[in-house]
């Protein structure tokens, strides 16, 4: 989608905190230990480039993406950190990754066995992490017997160097430790089975980290807590304390682009769900669900000029409309999501709105939408 760089919508991004949630996390981390920051998803919306810059200038030892194009586009803004793809990527583009110098997680036995074969043909080296499912039940290794066999694979195999070997919490942000515990000892077991001697071994995850259940490793996966979001957002339980301070970096604004008055029995949007039942004013907003301000958020709150005003009728694909108390001027600033986490349209008010957590509202603002950066 192009960027609509002549349509007042913006996501706005705060550089100084993403900076500031940085350095508190680094003075948090355990003595020796080392970030990698995770940039994957547009950096969970708030621009890859941009976040991983800042996160290098902060101490990062290296960055976390999910697929390799993400790994790529970091190369060509010329980071030349460790990277590591923390997804599968397909056995035919591990010389890509390798002439990059992007490092790679092992899912299996098999995709070992397939990529030493590209390797082999093109003479290249690649750097690999040895992915770990202690629980997560997503990519890894869960069998001794495989494990053990990866490591026999690796071993004196000049095809490839072992930087690390990770794992993946599915819990780390709840307050019942059961799971948690249960993967800790999964990959207490199979760190046990090691015969090569990966660089780095890393498990914990932003909520690990905050919520004091890190577990002794040599780095930190550090991903929502950049963006000054507290892991632990699911909308059934109040949120656990985190022990860093987190400050959010992102807003969504725009401004009204048109305002009138209806009368008695007219209707707003498709399908009419909003009919007037008296003269009321209604304005109106260029962002729709094409934007990723999906149409579950009708009824929420925006902050139009100083007033929170409801979306009445159903969000369109490229604008939506809110009932106002009075007459604003077109221009008027509408903040759709705040950076304040104290009002009522801050990021997780409006994921527990449309009953999902921020990561996911963060991740659905599209690239229609420019990004724009300031240091504050
Ligand atoms: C996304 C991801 C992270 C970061 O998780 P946060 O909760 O954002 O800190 C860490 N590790 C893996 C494997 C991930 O996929």
């Amino acid at each position: 989608m192009v960027p609509g760089y002549h349509r007042p919508a913006v996501v706005k991004v705060n550089l100084g905190a993403i900076r500031r949630n940085i350095k508190n996390e680094m003075k948090h981390l355990a003595t020796g230990q080392k970030m990698l920051a995770v940039v994957k998803a547009n950096a969970y919306g708030h621009g890859a480039v941009e976040v991983a810059k800042i996160a290098i200038e902060e101490g990062a030892a290296g960055l976390c993406v999910a697929i390799l194009d993400e790994a790529l586009q970091l190369r060509h803004a010329d980071i030349v950190k460790p990277i590591l793809v923390l997804g599968v990527v397909s056995p035919e583009y591990a010389p890509i990754a390798a002439a990059n110098n992007v490092s790679l997680t092992i899912p299996n036995l098999e995709w070992l066995k397939e990529v030493e074969k590209y390797l082999e043909k093109e003479q290249l080296q690649l750097k690999v992490h040895i992915g770990v499912d202690s629980g997560m039940g997503r990519i890894g290794f869960n069998e001794d017997e495989d494990f053990i066999a990866a490591n026999k694979f690796l071993q004196n195999n000049d095809n490839f160097y072992v930087e690390g070997m990770f794992a993946h919490f599915a819990s780390a942000d709840s307050a019942d430790d059961t799971y948690f515990k249960h993967q800790v000892e999964k990959f207490a077991h199979m760190r046990s089975l090691l015969t090569v001697k990966p660089k780095w071994i890393h498990v914990d995850n932003t909520a690990a980290s905050i919520f004091n259940k890190d577990v002794p490793s040599d780095c930190v996966r550090f991903g929502i807590g950049i963006y000054g979001l507290n892991p632990s957002s699911n909308p059934d339980s109040p949120d656990l304390k985190s022990s860093i301070s987190l400050e959010p970096a992102l807003s969504f604004e725009s401004e009204l682009t048109h305002v009138k008055t209806i009368h008695e029995g007219d209707g707003v949007g498709y399908g009419s769900t909003f009919v007037a039942d008296q003269d009321t004013i209604i304005g109106t907003v260029p962002v729709g669900y094409a934007d990723g301000f999906i149409r579950k958020f009708q009824g929420f709150k925006v902050k139009v000029g100083d007033e929170y005003c409801p979306i009445v009728g159903r969000i369109c694909m490229d604008q939506f409309m809110v009932k106002m108390p009075k007459k604003m001027p077109l221009g008027t600033k509408v903040v759709i999501i705040s950076n304040d986490p104290t009002a009522p349209n801050n990021i997780k008010a409006a994921a527990d709105y449309v009953d999902t957590i921020h990561y996911e509202v963060a991740c659905l603002l599209n690239d229609r939408l420019p990004r724009v950066y300031y240091e504050k």
